[in-house]
This record gives structure tokens, C-alpha cells and sequence, in this order.
């Protein structure tokens, strides 16, 4: 992955985590979305950028969102598409 600078902390990333009620890309709440299929993940949201990595985002808190794991997994494979 390509450094683009910024950084943040777990702590906000969980405070951050604890606001987002919904998917911030698709809107659906937590509880719409259907369980990942690899029981080893438990949680239905991911980590996202707001700005792709790949657009130049950064890793500052900023640029991140609370997002379900089909739109974080749907616009990664967007950019190995490229
Ligand atoms: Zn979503």
C-alpha cells in the first residue's frame, strides 16, 4: 500500500466508530447488513477511506469512515481493476 501520509489512533478510531450507526457509503445500519461469510470476522464494518488510498487519501482521521465490509471490499477491487 502507498503511504500518503497522516495517521491515526485507535482511540479515534473507535470513538469515531462508536457515531457511525450506518454504512457511510451505502446507509444501511449495522444490523441490515448480512454477516461476513468467514465467521472469523465478526463485525459487519471495516476501516474505509474516505479518499481511496490509491486517489491520494490520507490515513489521518479525517479521511476515514466507518464503512460495511461489501462497499470497502466493492471499491477495492475497483482499484485492482485499474
Ligand atoms: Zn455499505
Amino acid at each position: 500500500m502507498k503511504a500518503n501520509g497522516g495517521k491515526h489512533t485507535a482511540a479515534e478510531w473507535k470513538a469515531l466508530l462508536a457515531t457511525s450507526l450506518a454504512c457511510a457509503e451505502c446507509n444501511r445500519p449495522w444490523e441490515e447488513i448480512p454477516k461476513r461469510p468467514d465467521p472469523r470476522y465478526k463485525n459487519v464494518w471495516t476501516k474505509g477511506h474516505k479518499i481511496p488510498v490509491y486517489h491520494g487519501g490520507t490515513d489521518d482521521i479525517s479521511n476515514i469512515q466507518a464503512e460495511c465490509y461489501e462497499c470497502n471490499f466493492r471499491k477495492n477491487a475497483g482499484a485492482l481493476k485499474r
